[in-house]
């Protein structure tokens, strides 16, 4: 592997990032300004949902070469980021392990980042969002979140599975191919009724297991596309409504949207209604920065390079349920 690190007095600041937290294994380089360079390898399961293991395998297999991608443009970088949490503890420590051996031959810090997190600040980064509140929609994680008091607080979380996760056991049951979302999204269009299912709310937390067994349950008394129709509009409903209430409570003036949910067209118009109707600004990035990314990895592993928040390789275990308030937020 060939990689220069950057000479002492260059002005222009660039990090290597690494996720891996599930399924995407991605690298990217970044500067203050763009991109500068990104390589992906996907994990998709033989069959059913994604195994760990295997998945780990994937990115040990992978990421000689996605890494070897990013670099082989030449760029110098002045750290190394990973994703250290949460995610899938094989997955994390594979990529771990390339991140610290990178920082170890190259003499440049190593950095540990929250995946959530990441998320957030790569949307900040990439739309006009300063100080949102944040639906973060993804496979395994479904978050609102907010920065109160220094941190990244969590105002309303899933209490059982994602809802990426949701919708992806919900179309496995059907037959429809992995990730389930697109699938389920693209039959919804073709509904003509709604079918009641639970809608899960507790205090600011929701929960969507049995939404899913309801809908499997569903399918002796309705079609397909009327089911995926009711799930699509209840769940989507359910964070509509916690995130509103996330808005009221905090004051705040804008919304963004992160996580490979976002693509949801659905979610975007319920989202947009809420906040046109509460009169704050609604922010969606590009989608290539909503799904598992390295470049949100390397962005947020650039802010807090500039603040010093390096880690050494000997206290950079992984942490698989590193949540976004146990992370101390220095760049802001
Ligand atoms: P992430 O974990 O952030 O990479 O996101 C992956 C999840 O996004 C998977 O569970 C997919 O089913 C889901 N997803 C992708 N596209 C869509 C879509 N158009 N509608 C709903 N879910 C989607
Ligand atoms: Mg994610």
């Amino acid at each position: 592997m060939y990689f220069t690190s950057r000479d002492v007095d260059s002005r222009v600041t660039s990090v290597l990032g690494i996720e891996g937290t599930a399924w995407n294994l991605s690298a990217a380089i970044v500067d203050e300004n763009d991109v500068l360079a990104e390589a992906t390898a996907t994990y998709m399961p033989a069959s059913g949902g994604i195994h760990p293991r295997e998945a780990a395998q994937h990115h040990a297999n992978h990421i000689t070469g996605v890494i070897k991608k990013v670099l082989s443009r030449g760029i110098g970088i002045d750290a190394v980021a990973f994703s250290r949490g949460p995610g899938l503890g094989p997955c994390l420590r594979t990529v771990a392990t390339a991140a610290r051996a990178i920082s170890l031959s190259s003499g440049v810090p190593l950095i540990g980042v929250n995946h959530c997190i990441a998320h957030i600040e790569v949307g900040r980064w990439k739309t006009q969002a300063v100080d949102p509140v944040t639906l973060y929609v993804s496979g395994a994680n479904s978050q609102v979140l907010a920065f109160r008091a220094g941190r990244y607080r969590v105002f309303g979380e899933t209490l059982d599975i994602g809802i990426g996760n949701a919708l992806d056991k919900f179309a496995r049951s059907v037959h429809l191919p992995h990730p389930g979302g697109p699938g389920i999204e693209e039959l919804a269009l073709k509904a003509s009724r709604y079918i009641p299912l639970p809608y899960v709310v507790k205090g600011m937390d929701f929960s969507f297991s049995g939404l899913t067994t309801a809908a499997e349950s569903s399918l002796c008394k309705a079609s397909l596309e009327d089911v995926c129709f009711s799930l699509q509009e209840t769940a989507f409903a359910m964070l509509v409504e916690v995130t509103e209430r996330a808005v009221a409570h905090t004051g705040k003036g804008e919304v963004l949207l992160a996580g490979g949910v976002g693509a949801n067209m659905r979610l975007r118009e319920m989202l947009s209604i809420m906040c046109e109707d509460r009169g704050v600004r609604f922010y969606v990035p590009e989608k290539k920065f909503m799904g598992d990314n390295g470049a949100m990895i390397a962005h947020l592993g650039l802010l807090m390079l500039e603040r010093g928040n390096t880690i050494a390789v000997e206290d950079s275990a992984v942490l698989p349920d590193f949540r976004p308030d146990d992370a101390e937020v220095t760049w802001r």
